[in-house]
């Protein structure tokens, strides 16, 4: 062993070692190895000793950290990187031992003793290199980290030293010191080949691991296959074990519910049907529904009906304030059906506008009675098919709206309310009307006939209660079959008597307070009426006070409060700002503007109509939302308006060169009928006479081209409309006269009401 003690600049690599005969490529970037390498070249001729340090995660060189074997090089080409790091290939030349650190800062200094290899080119060593380069060769793949590169380099011709450290450096084993520390060359070459064997036993474990896993994803796939194999079978047989079973529970059913006996030879014949479909196949669930309906259905069930009337009358009186005449009908309507024991042959038809309580009318009954309540809403249907339902031939086949209603009242006489009759059309689909028919017609409804169904179904116990908005649009041969009870808008001392008797304690209760938690004071409810709704019937009102007692509930539980008074000055942090101003109406009177009085499907209202004149050719343009039959209106108007004019006080005006504009502001529904012709001619008389007309009257009527004033519908709606706006006196047509006493006491006290019988008439008391 020869010994040359020499000094060099050193840097301590991490993680691999570098061996001789093998090019060594690494990134330099610790500020003490970018020094000994500058040193290095610009000293050293470029030779510089690298350590290799023992913990590759210490980032700070320490002595003990460096292990003793080190490798000489040569700095071969440094090239700087954009990141400021040097990227540095070496020739490794010689093993190394360290023997001192002659210096640690700013960089590595060490002094080294060079090693020589121990090769003694005997027979053992001849049979270690063949039997590694066989073993290599053949399983490089397995061993090697670049086989391609090993086998370029042994193509070259390599020595037995060169060939066992290019093999070591590329070798997959992470721990090669020992092929740096050992002089020994033969001993190197037994290290590869255990280090080989070693590398196959990982593989072959890995192996086993990557089968073993395969396998047992065959095995389940196996058993998956043969499970599906095994249901296809079953289905096969029919299942039998498991479909007895049902069938067998079905059967129970199906006999419990006593159906007529031709439904019951039916059902059963469907669920032997049923019992050999396979139920995989979308025929056994189709079957499964129509079964499952038929026992749902009810077929003999019924409540007994309570056969006091007292009682009754006591309980709809209980539930709903005022109403009086429409109770007292609700009550003879039932005297007749318990005398005769049989439905009459009307239905009961509630007609008005939403939030009168016709709903909570027929619930009333029915609870009084002592009958289940259902509810179907008929709004929006159109097609016969939602009254009848579809031929179980269609997939996804439902009964209709009737029996979907029947199933879920569960006795066969419940008291079945059909909402929004009015609403309901008819298209291409066929008539529902006519579907309606047949279910309200007590001579054919024991046998209505459901397409779902297929077979006739008795509707004969139920009591059908219909509602409707407007009595106009239900189909005429629907009507004559109704007993029709009107009812209307409240006024607002109905609303302020239905809130406290009725809305605030039900309220109170639904919110879980108890009476003396809130109070609202009666000025305060007026107000919430007048100045927060713009209704006919009490729903905004109770939704309201809904949302009074819902902020009550949040006082008590929050800031831990007693009691909640309203008043009127605290109504704004409860309903936020006053929403309508009422009882105001116009303030001042115009010329060319009148104030006319409308009926709409949501009660009375109260409609401006302008006029305006100026320079033109005759001509007439209507604006505003506009029905037809108002358009009729406004034309005979002007035409008895240009053939009176001088009798009407209109002086000095050339229809041919003038136009006329009228317009009706839109509102928020459409209005039409023929009831404003009074308000357009006095509109017209005022804009071409140049005479104001007083803002706070009101006028309803219909004209013919002569100037009679025919009678209207709807007087008590109206009127309740004109109080609620504030207006003073309103002219009616004389033939309404009669229809007075429907309008309430409270109303005729604040509102003048004058019958006029022409039009002229008319216009001598307004000008
Ligand atoms: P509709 O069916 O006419 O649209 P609802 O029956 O749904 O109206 O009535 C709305 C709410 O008003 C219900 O809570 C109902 O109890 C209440 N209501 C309506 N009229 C009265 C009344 N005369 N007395 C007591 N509560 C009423």
């Amino acid at each position: 062993m020869a010994e040359n003690k020499l000094i060099l600049p050193a840097i301590a690599v991490r993680g691999i070692v570098p061996l001789p005969n093998v090019d060594f490529r690494i990134e330099v970037g610790r500020e003490m190895s970018v020094l000994a390498l500058e040193q290095a070249e610009r000293m050293y001729g470029s030779n510089i000793v690298l350590l290799i340090q023992k913990d590759p995660n210490d980032q700070d060189v320490k002595v003990d950290n460096i292990y003793p074997i080190a490798v000489l090089a040569k700095i071969q080409l440094k090239l700087k990187m954009p990141n400021g790091n040097y990227k540095v290939k070496f020739k490794v030349t010689d093993r190394v031992s360290v023997d001192n650190f002659e210096s640690l800062n700013p960089y590595l200094v060490v002094s080294y003793t060079k090693l020589e290899s121990e090769l003694t080119n005997d027979e053992e060593e001849i049979a270690l290199i063949r039997q590694v380069i066989e073993t290599f060769s053949k399983d490089g793949r397995v061993y090697l980290q670049a086989p391609d590169e090993v086998a370029r380099l042994l193509q070259q011709g390599l020595t037995t030293e060169e060939t066992a450290d290019v093999m070591a450096y590329y070798l997959k084993t992470n721990d090669k010191y020992k092929y740096l520390a050992e002089l020994n060359v033969a001993k190197r070459l037994e290290y590869l080949l255990e280090d080989a064997a070693k590398e196959r036993q990982i593989i072959e474990i890995e192996n086993k691991i990557n089968n073993d896993v395969k396998k047992s994803i065959d095995d389940s796939q196996k058993e998956y296959y043969l499970r599906e194999k095994m249901r296809a079978i079953q289905n096969e047989l029919g299942d039998k074990a498991r479909q007895d079973e049902e069938v067998y529970e079905l059967r129970k059913k199906i006999l419990e519910c006593k159906m007529p006996k031709n439904i019951e030879e039916k059902a059963l014949k469907e669920l032997e049907r049923y019992s050999n479909t396979n139920n995989q196949m979308a025929e056994s669930g189709i079957i499964r529904s129509y079964l499952d309906f038929l026992i749902a259905l009810p077929w003999y069930k019924t409540t007994e009906d309570t056969t006091d009337l007292t009682a009754v009358e006591k309980a709809l009186d209980k539930n709903h304030y005022g109403l009086t005449k429409v109770k007292e009908r609700i009550v003879e309507y039932l005297a007749v059906k318990m005398m005769t024991g049989k439905n009459p042959s009307t239905i009961l038809c509630f007609a008005g506008p939403p939030g009168v309580g016709k709903t909570s009318l027929a619930k009333s009954i029915a609870d009084a009675l002592g009958r289940h309540f259902i509810k179907q809403s008929l709004g929006g249907v159109r097609d016969e098919s939602e009254i009848r339902g579809h031929r179980r031939t269609y997939v996804g086949a439902l009964p209709g709206r009737i029996l979907k209603g029947m199933k879920d009242a569960k006795t066969i006489n419940p008291v079945f309310l059909l909402d929004e009759i009015d609403k309901m059309t008819s298209d291409y689909r066929g008539d529902p009307a006519a579907a309606m028919l047949e279910v309200l017609d007590p001579e054919q409804n024991a046998n209505f006939s459901d397409n779902y169904l297929e077979e006739p179904y008795d509707l004969s116990q139920v009591l059908f209660i219909t509602t409707a908005n407007s009595l106009e649009d239900i189909p005429g041969p629907l009507r004559d079959r109704m007993e029709i009870i009107e009812l209307s808008s409240y006024t607002e001392y109905e609303k302020f008597n239905i809130a406290f008797k009725h809305l605030l304690p039900k309220e109170i209760k639904n919110h879980g307070l108890k009476e003396n938690e809130l109070e609202i004071k009666d000025d305060a409810m007026l107000k919430i009426i007048q100045g927060y709704t713009r209704e006919a019937g009490v729903r905004e009102l109770d939704r309201l006070i809904s949302s009074i007692c819902r902020k009550t509930v949040k006082d008590i539980l929050i800031l831990h409060k007693e009691k909640t008074v309203i008043t009127c000055d605290n109504l704004i942090d409860y309903l936020g700002k006053v929403r309508y101003f009422n009882n105001e109406g116009r303030e001042t009177s115009q010329v060319g503007v009148v104030t006319g009085l409308a009926y709409t499907q949501f009660g009375g209202d109260t409609l401006d109509i302008e006029v305006m004149t100026y320079p033109g050719k005759g001509g007439l343009i209507l604006t505003g939302k506009l029905g037809d039959v108002m358009k009729e209106s406004a034309q005979a108007g002007l035409s008895y308006v240009k053939s009176h004019a001088e009798s009407l006080g209109i002086k000095n005006v050339d229809f041919s060169s003038i136009d006329i504009h009228i317009h009706v502001p839109e509102g928020a529904v459409p209005k039409d009928g023929p009831s404003a012709g009074v308000t357009l001619i006095t509109a017209l008389v005022s804009a071409l006479s140049n005479r104001p007309v007083p803002a706070n009257i009101g006028m309803t009527g219909e004209i013919t081209l002569r100037g009679s004033v025919l009678p209207i519908g709807g007087l008590r709606e109206k009127s309740i409309a004109a109080v609620r706006t504030g207006l003073k006196k309103i002219y009616i047509p004389c033939d309404n006269e009669r229809d007075l006493d429907e309008v309430p006491q409270e109303v005729k006290e604040k509102l003048q009401i004058v019958p006029v019988k022409n039009v002229s008439e008319l216009l001598k008391q307004i000008f």
